[in-house]
């Protein structure tokens, strides 16, 4: 990639009005460049939000199947594109190629969902109260959209956002995690090649502290889609509370995967593995606490530790890579203090460690501790990396007690065949998503996707929320 790659603004290629250009790097190898991209201002925020403003007049007008049409070339363009767009997130972001490939195609199912769901969501009409009276409830796009995404999932989240957004009428200002330009970029290239008319949707570079913020405060923004960080979404919900703008906030967490003595041991460390490690552990629905019975502790932790022993930690572009490196180096600084003082704090590490790992990149072992015990750091924050946090208990209410002992609530599972005890986990978890031999990140696009507690606020992506988030209901009574 020679010269820098441009914003995407009122349907053209911009550079910053800064003039000014940050790097992309591949962290595989600290100090690569991936490429250049706009470092952009609040001026370039506000010729975005302008030209979303100017389109909303005459895109709230179109009908929805004329929308629809958009979003089906879109998606067309997207799997046409699977295998180039994979690989530019895999080389950005780090995750395999196999898991880069598996995130377009989740983006490809709930965007297929969104295009058909959003014929049922209108219509709604009804008698009046009154017999000469017609009510109804109009569904009306709310105007300018800000979506801001993370890096661990940097073309699924912003789809999961802005295809609900453009369908239900409205227009978007898109920023994505600074780490992830690149597949950004291209999307928005994917919905110019769909014939989206200029303005309707807009893609702006930049860093999250000057540009994201500036999409938050501006009034001409309607309504804000955010996934990121409990800490910044807490800022941007007090931000956006100045001029009321409505808020989709999907946050952290810090999921339990609970196992009882009498589970089908060999699915519940699959499901260990899998939604530990997966994306290495960069995954907000990913398990980074195993609360295990007493009884099966020892047996599920030697093959546990077999298992990570075997990983293969690499370049996530080799189709033979388990694991890719953390995303960047603030990331990698974090783990790397996270498991350092969880042995200060008297955790034992069972595996991990840099033995044998590439010299180059921002790799982590997968990492298990045990002895974990909920007054240390490691059992209560968010660590977002490859770093499992193992703790013991005897009863299910214990059990149950310890999962919800977090100020998160995004995620969760239990491994049991005891019906009773499943449905008594799922009376007692406080969290968004409740899973019985299921791993913590399993998801479907006609199930609500959001947290409780700090891990989000606002109505849950995907489902009929996904797209009710996006319009204002107007109470119509006519007669006549
Ligand atoms: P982050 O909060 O640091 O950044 C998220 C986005 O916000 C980025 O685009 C960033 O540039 C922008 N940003 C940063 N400061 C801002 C500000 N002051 N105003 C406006 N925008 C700002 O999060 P991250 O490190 O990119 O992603 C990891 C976090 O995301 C984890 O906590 C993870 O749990 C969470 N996450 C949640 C979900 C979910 O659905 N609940 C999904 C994926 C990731």
């Amino acid at each position: 990639m020679a010269d820098a790659l441009k914003n995407f603004v009122a349907g053209q290629w911009k550079c910053s009005r800064s003039g000014q250009t940050f790097q992309d790097e591949n962290p595989v190898r600290r100090g690569s460049s991936l490429g250049a991209f706009q470092a952009s201002t609040p001026d370039d925020i506000d010729e975005a939000i302008g030209a979303a403003e100017a389109a909303f007049r005459a895109w709230r007008r179109t009908s929805v199947p004329e929308r629809q049409q958009h979003i089906a070339e879109f998606l067309r363009l997207l799997k046409a594109s699977r295998e180039e767009l994979a690989r530019i997130v895999t080389l950005e972001n780090g995750k395999t190629i196999r898991e880069s490939r598996a995130e377009v195609d989740s983006a490809l199912v709930e965007g297929g969902y969104h295009l058909t769901q959003v014929s049922a969501f209108y219509g709604h009409t009804g008698p009046g109260a009154f017999r000469d009276l017609t009510t109804w409830v109009q569904y009306e796009p709310v105007g300018v959209v800000g979506v801001i995404s993370p890096w661990n999932f940097p073309m699924n989240v912003m789809c999961r956002k802005t295809l609900p957004a453009l369908l239900t009428g409205n227009t978007v200002v898109f920023k994505p995690a600074s780490f992830t330009p690149w597949s950004g970029v291209f999307m928005a290239g994917l919905f110019e090649r769909a014939g989206l008319p200029a303005g309707v949707f807009n893609c702006v570079t930049g860093l999250g502290s000057s540009i994201g913020n500036h999409i938050v405060e501006h009034p001409g923004v309607r309504a804000l889609s955010f996934t990121g960080s409990t800490e910044v979404g807490k800022k941007i919900q007090a931000k956006a509370a100045a001029n009321l703008t409505r808020t989709q906030l999907e946050l952290g967490g810090k999921n339990a995967l609970i196992v009882m003595e009498d589970a089908d041991l060999s699915a519940a460390l699959e499901a260990a593995v899998t939604a530990g490690f997966a994306n290495a552990g960069q995954w907000c629905t990913s398990t980074s606490r195993i609360l295990l019975q007493r009884g099966i502790a020892g047996s599920f932790l030697e093959q546990l530790t077999a298992r990570c022993g075997r990983m293969a930690v690499g370049d996530g572009v080799l189709e033979t890579t388990d694991m890719g490196p953390v995303a960047g180096p603030q990331q990698y600084q974090d783990i790397c203090a996270a498991i350092g003082r969880a042995q200060a704090d008297g955790a034992r590490m069972v595996a991990g460690g840099g033995a044998g790992l590439p010299p180059d990149g921002y790799f982590i072992r997968p990492t298990v501790f045990v002895g974990v015990r909920p007054e240390m750091a490691l059992f209560r924050d968010e660590i977002f990396g490859p770093v499992l946090a193992v703790s013991e208990f005897d009863s299910l209410d214990e059990a149950l007690a310890l999962a919800n002992d977090s100020i998160y609530g995004l995620s969760s599972a239990i491994y049991t065949t005891d019906i009773g005890a499943a449905k008594r986990y799922i009376d007692g978890i406080e969290a968004g998503l409740a899973h019985v031999n299921v791993h913590t990140g399993y998801k479907e696009p006609s199930m609500p996707f959001g947290g409780v507690k700090q891990s989000g606020a606002g109505l849950p992506e995907n489902s009929e929320s996904g797209l009710e988030f996006f319009v204002d209901r107007k109470a119509v009574y006519l007669r006549g």
